[in-house]
């Protein structure tokens, strides 16, 4: 919390991982939550975790939580971004993805229906357009039996999503999470897919213009850095670590995807709210000077202030550590 913190962040959406089991592996961050010690806002979604046996543990799961279940410092937002196994498109932008197995649109139609008859949103980690096509014939099916639209479901990454695609997703009331993981996977990403498909991917003003609810962020820790700054760079020039532009700009609408329009990302008074957040940062709020970023605050067992001379490059942070009865350190 503390490293989102001096990042600047004050909430994040936590899409789940491999080897996060609920609710035994959440026991920390529900005791902060509970002592009221999170200085972070955090939404989460509840991913499959055991291959071929996901239904049974979204079956377990519902008897213990159901969306919107928490407070505005720790919320459950639904299932994802794996609710099957069998469904995942594993993202390694040096090969093209070699197709899912015959069993995912059984395996995925069933969680599917099982967490939208609940009213569960959820988010499905997407990444090339072969797949995007079989994964959105399943929901094609669920939205038969069940209305989607106004799910607030939604597919992670779509780095090479088509027109075709796009068009089915929003006939179906989807929206999509981009991150910027062609910011550093750009070299690989164009000897697979070629120039021009990375110089449009993911395809942001594309999405835009068809009023599809759209959501940046970074796929950090794993996959990607969790440097809020580096995405921010990526989308705002295009740029990428290794100089590449592809000229793209972006706003976006997180919120949505979190059912937490008019509470955050928003204009207006919601935003004076903002602050309950930061307090709990600590006694400072995140410095408002002209400095890109620049974040100080004040912790209960150290202060932390830092200071980017070029927001955009992380190795040129210069941070000022200082803990409770030591003297302060510069650190590189
Ligand atoms: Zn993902």
């Amino acid at each position: 919390m503390r490293e989102c913190n001096r990042l600047g962040l004050t909430s994040v959406g936590d899409h789940g991982g491999s080897g996060q089991f609920y609710p035994n592996d959440y026991q920390i961050i529900l005791d902060l939550a509970r002592r009221k010690e999170l200085t972070l806002r955090i939404g989460y979604w509840l991913m499959g975790q055991k291959r071929g046996e996901e239904l049974g543990q979204y079956e377990g799961w519902a008897k213990m939580v159901k969306p919107g279940d928490g407070d505005g410092f720790l919320r459950m937002l639904g299932g994802g971004e794996y609710l099957v196994w069998a469904a995942a498109d594993v993202a390694n932008f040096g090969y093209d993805f070699n197709g899912f197995a015959p069993v995912m649109e059984k395996e995925l139609g069933g969680v599917m229906a099982f967490v939208a008859q609940r009213g569960w949103p959820f988010r499905l980690h997407t990444v090339y357009d072969s797949s995007i096509e079989r994964v959105l014939n399943v929901v094609e099916q669920v939205a038969k039996e069940v209305p989607l639209e106004r799910l607030r479901w939604g597919l992670e990454h779509c780095e090479t999503i088509s027109e075709r695609n796009l068009e089915r997703l929003a006939k179906l009331g989807g929206s999509i999470g981009i991150q910027n993981r062609i910011y550093i996977g750009e070299n690989a990403f164009v000897r697979t897919f070629g120039a021009e498909v990375g110089a449009a991917a993911p395809p942001i003003a594309r999405i835009r213009e068809m009023g599809i609810p759209l959501a940046a962020g970074t796929d950090g820790n794993r996959a990607n850095s969790h440097n809020p700054w580096l995405s921010i760079y990526w989308l705002v020039t295009g740029r990428t670590a290794g100089g590449a532009s592809s000229g793209m700009t972006a706003t976006c609408s997180v919120a949505w995807t979190r059912c937490d329009t008019g509470r955050k990302g928003a204009r207006g008074p919601a935003r004076r709210r903002e602050p309950r957040a930061r307090s709990r940062q600590g006694s400072g709020p995140i410095s408002r000077s002209s400095r890109p970023i620049t974040s100080a605050f004040r912790t209960r067992r150290s202060s932390v202030s830092s200071r980017c001379s070029r927001w955009w490059a992380a190795k040129s942070c210069t941070r000022r550590i200082r803990t409770r009865g030591s003297r302060p350190r510069r650190s590189r």
